[in-house]
């Protein structure tokens, strides 16, 4: 291979290039980004980041003298706009081309909307940018924060906003938030930091409109009241928010509104190409995608039927998709076991393995005290068939690594992943 483009200049494009160069790729590589900055790391975003304990300047994944031993091209604030139909060609921004051997697909994923979401004061959190425009309007003084979805990237935003003194709010349209990624028993009493963090949390009750000015822009991008708001991207053009209507006709008010309803894969720029494309990028085991040349990792690879949303799959997944790519077809599967953390109202949260549904779960290690985790965190085990699937630690760093650890040994997967997703 004579050239390799990366696309994404993220946390796996970032492995990604690293690994072309340490498995002996020496030809020419190419790495396309459209967000402006060199690569940072997402997960302080919604904590330290957004509380001002960690400044931009801690965030990078690379300096100078790395990015110079790759001895890379650089396109950043550069999008790709498709990828022919023999994966040979990467169309660019302004009808730019790059005729290249292989490809990295590593676009990751955006924050979803809400149809709609045009007023001022409403945000997502996936980018530097997004974090940067947050943060702005939580440091001019208390505000009435509503935060929708009470995932982590929802809940880590919660506990951050409420560490700042804001009066916050958490709408959760499921009965109780978390329950995929860790079940109903495990869910419940992670649940219960937000009442620890002083958060109130609405469960079971979806969103029926965003309130701002005299209007209520409703979902599905309808819009009622005398000031029509029309959808469209946002920005500051739309009046500030006042509130959220929810489906029973409660108003929340509310000066910032953060969705956090989940993340969709960056897979628009494929259409047309010829790879498989269902809800990320469709790969085998091995990141390899219908063309050879051609491999995804990251948020937005599909992986055996998997798309995990985590940054230890983005960093691990670049090593097995780079070997088979410059083999030319699959010699290595990525084997490893899934894990995520999150941190919330000062605790850190681990969780490692394949969960199914009916898993029992056992407090192996710690308590529970008043339906939250006691103060000297707890340990739990997901267990079936007499063996351990999974691990859940609340502060509990050093007994989950040796859990983690025994789950990796015991590596036959007992059932295909769960999806995890942050
Ligand atoms: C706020 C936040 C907190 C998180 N916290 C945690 C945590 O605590 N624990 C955990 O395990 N994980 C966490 N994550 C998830 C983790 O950050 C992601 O799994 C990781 O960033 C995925 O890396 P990626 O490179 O695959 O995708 P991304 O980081 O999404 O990067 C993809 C890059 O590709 C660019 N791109 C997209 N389309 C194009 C195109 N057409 N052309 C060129 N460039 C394109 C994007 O703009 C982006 O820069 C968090 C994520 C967020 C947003």
């Amino acid at each position: 291979m004579r050239t390799v483009t990366v696309v994404g200049a993220s946390l796996s494009g970032l492995y990604a290039a690293r690994e072309l160069r340490a498995q002996g790729f020496d030809g020419r590589l190419v790495i396309v980004g459209d967000e402006v900055h060199a690569p940072y790391d997402r997960p302080p975003l919604s904590k330290d980041f957004l509380t001002g304990r960690t400044g931009e300047d801690r965030l990078a994944l690379t300096d100078a003298e790395e990015r110079t031993g790759l001895d890379a091209e650089w396109l950043l604030g550069v999008r790709a706009r498709g990828l022919d139909a023999r994966g040979r060609t990467v169309l660019l921004d302004g009808g730019r081309t790059v005729s290249t051997d292989g490809v990295v697909i590593a676009t990751g994923a955006s924050a979803r909307r809400l149809p709609g979401d045009v007023l001022t004061g409403v945000h997502t959190l996936r980018t530097l940018d997004d974090a940067r425009a947050l943060r702005e309007e939580l440091v001019r003084g208390p505000r009435r924060v509503v935060v929708i979805g009470g995932g982590f990237i929802g809940a880590e935003t919660a506990s951050s906003c409420a560490g700042l003194g804001h009066d916050v709010t958490v709408v959760e349209a499921a009965p109780l938030p978390l329950v995929p990624p860790l079940g109903p028993e495990m869910a419940v009493v992670v649940a219960a930091l937000h009442r620890r963090g002083g958060v109130s949390l609405v469960t079971g009750i979806g969103v029926a409109a965003l309130r701002g000015g005299s209007a209520a822009v409703r979902h599905g991008g309808d819009a009622t009241g005398p000031e029509r708001v029309r959808g469209g991207p946002p920005g500051p053009a739309g009046p500030p928010v006042t509130g959220v209507e929810l489906a029973d006709g409660r108003v929340l008010p509310a000066d910032v509104v953060i969705v956090g309803i989940g993340a969709v894969p960056n897979t628009g720029w494929l259409a047309g190409s010829a790879l498989a494309l269902h809800d990320g990028v469709l790969c085998d085991d091995g990141c390899v995608t219908g063309l050879p040349q051609v491999v995804a990792v990251g948020d937005v690879a599909r992986v055996g039927g998997t798309r995990a949303e985590h940054w230890t799959s983005a960093t691990e997944q670049p090593r097995v998709a780079v070997g088979n790519l410059l083999a030319g077809r699959t010699v290595g599967t990525v084997r490893s076991l899934p894990y995520f953390w999150s941190d919330q109202y000062g605790a850190r949260i681990q969780f490692a393995g394949h969960r199914q549904g009916a898993d029992s779960v056992r407090i192996a290690e710690g308590t529970v005290e008043d339906g939250a985790p006691g103060e000297d965190g707890l340990l739990a085990l997901y267990e079936r068939d007499g063996r351990t699937t999974a691990v859940l630690s609340v502060d509990r760093p050093r007994p989950f690594m040796r859990e983690r650890r025994q789950l990796a040994r015991d590596q036959a997967p007992v059932g295909p992943a769960t999806a995890t997703n942050l």
